[in-house]
């Protein structure tokens, strides 16, 4: 069998494993009686064995060498053997018994945060944090880099980003944003109230969730909505594209926001064309472009005026209360800006502040310039510098995330990539769809879809995120386009 064929013919096997892996993953978080725990973990890991033995297996190996020095191949073709030779010589580069040490060791990170958490005691977690720190320094000596460790743990979430492009964004996103946020919090018009706090049946707000990513285009017959803790979107598989939601009986917001937000991830994977899913390119370009189509439904579209002109009689269908509200007010408690201790509670003006604090501490963390034992104190001085707010405990301090238990390092700077991501997007959007705004107060959502399908969903992981986004917008990752976007938008809601 010719190499390409025996191949795809691999990859198209392992998917199969990842989606039966992806169902039992889904049901574990919604429908899976609680007494299933031990011997599910058990499949999943024997499932996870299959998956990471077959990535890295020399069958597999021998593909790779012959189709990299091939050149008649075609752009997905390219962009899977890229792909999937990068996975496979970074697994290769870890010892074996280094994955196993790191699992155990995570096992038990994880439970001494929800301890430490609970209790909040960075005591009770800071050896376990020692140890995943070192973990992380050793993973990147494994692997190798250039410059800085971090380089290297950022590959696995943002391909190609590195350490000093992140500051080079970071920073004039940092002095722009910092005095327009003093400047609108001291002379800003906060909204006084929000509609969406009240009481709220759960039953009906699920309605509504299922209503609003209707309106956004997401295929029910190639989906489904169910409850969860944490909402989360998976990919089963072709025509099978899951959201999960919560709902909060006392505020309207999270559970809508959250539809809004995981319908955005949704309609990515719904719309990878078929043939991505046998080369291992049937996901996102990368976290922070995963996560640029979700802030842009939940926050640029979701929480825009024209959104709101149009979904306030939607919203009185289902909570007749809000038929005496006004699209307007219901626009600016759509954007309370209101720094807080948790980053997951953000607003758009703030959040990205949450992200600096992290990539900040974790850089120093990796290079050893910052001592685990000195987090918390650096934790609170940071945020009160950044948003004028100290945390009471380290449990709404630095130990509010469960990522650096895991021993996830550099996961962080996707969320605030996608924001900037989705801010160039619309920008480009907005030229090639001048009635972007008619068109969504009228709520057709169809013009904009069908450039994201084309722009963005249809092509997967081909390409990295910055072929991606240059080739799209013509322009490297530039932060102006998200501090033009906050400061016109949000100027004019709180009347600067
Ligand atoms: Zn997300």
């Amino acid at each position: 069998m010719d190499a390409l064929t025996a191949y795809k013919k691999h990859l198209a096997e392992t998917a199969k494993l990842s989606s039966a892996q992806a169902l039992l993953n889904w049901d574990q978080q919604t429908h899976m009686p609680r007494k299933a725990l031990a011997f599910r973990s058990q499949v999943s890991g024997a499932l996870s064995k299959m998956i990471f033995e077959r990535s890295v297996s020399d069958e597999l190996g021998r593909y790779l060498e012959e189709l990299e020095k091939r050149e008649n191949l075609t752009d997905e073709e390219r962009g899977s053997v890229h792909r999937v030779g990068k996975n496979y010589r970074r697994r290769k580069a870890v010892p074996p018994e280094f994955v196993e040490e790191v699992a155990i060791a995570r096992s038990s990170a994880q439970a001494a945060w929800a301890e430490a958490k609970e209790a909040s005691d960075y005591s009770l977690f800071e050896p376990h944090l020692e140890k995943m720190v070192g973990y992380a320094r050793r993973l990147a000596d494994y692997i190798g880099y250039e410059d800085h460790p971090y380089d290297t743990l950022l590959e696995d979430y943002e391909p190609g980003m590195t350490c000093a492009e992140l500051r080079g964004i970071i920073e004039p996103l940092r002095q722009e944003l910092l005095p327009f946020l003093e400047r609108l919090l001291r002379d800003g018009a906060k909204p006084e109230s929000s509609p969406f706090v009240g009481s709220f049946d759960i039953d009906v707000q699920r309605r509504l969730a299922h209503r609003a990513l209707e309106v956004i285009g997401y295929d029910f017959a190639a989906g489904g909505l169910d409850d969860v803790v944490h909402p989360f979107t998976i990919t089963i598989g072709t025509g099978d594209v899951r959201v999960t939601n919560r709902y909060v009986e006392n505020h309207l917001g999270p559970g809508l926001f959250a539809a809004l937000h995981e319908g955005g991830h949704a309609l990515y994977n719904q719309g990878m064309r078929e043939s991505l899913l046998p080369l291992g390119l049937s996901r996102g370009a990368s976290n922070g472009i995963h996560e640029s189509q979700s802030r842009l439904i939940e926050n640029q579209i979701g929480r825009s005026r024209p959104f709101w002109t149009f979904f306030q009689p939607v919203l009185a269908e289902y909570f007749p209360q809000f038929s005496s509200v006004a699209p307007d007010a219901l626009h600016a408690a759509a954007n309370i800006v209101s720094p807080s201790l948790i980053r997951v509670e953000a607003d758009e003006v703030t959040y990205n502040f949450h992200i600096m604090l992290r990539f900040e501490i974790e850089m120093g963390l990796l290079d050893g310039s910052i001592a685990v034992t000195d987090l918390p104190s650096l934790w609170n001085e940071t945020i009160e510098r950044y948003l004028g707010v100290v945390p009471p405990d380290d449990a709404q301090g630095c130990l509010q995330d469960v990522h650096w238990s895991m021993g996830a390092f550099g996961y962080f700077p996707s969320y605030m990539l996608g924001n900037l991501y989705a801010a160039q997007l619309l920008t480009a959007i907005r030229k090639e769809i001048p009635t972007l705004d008619d068109q969504v107060a009228s709520g057709d959502f169809g013009t904009l879809l069908a450039w994201l399908r084309r722009e963005v969903h249809d092509v997967g992981a081909i390409y990295e995120p910055k072929e991606l986004i240059e080739r799209i917008t013509g322009e490297t990752l530039d932060p102006s386009h998200f501090i033009a976007y906050v400061s016109e938008k949000y100027s004019e809601i709180y009347k600067l």
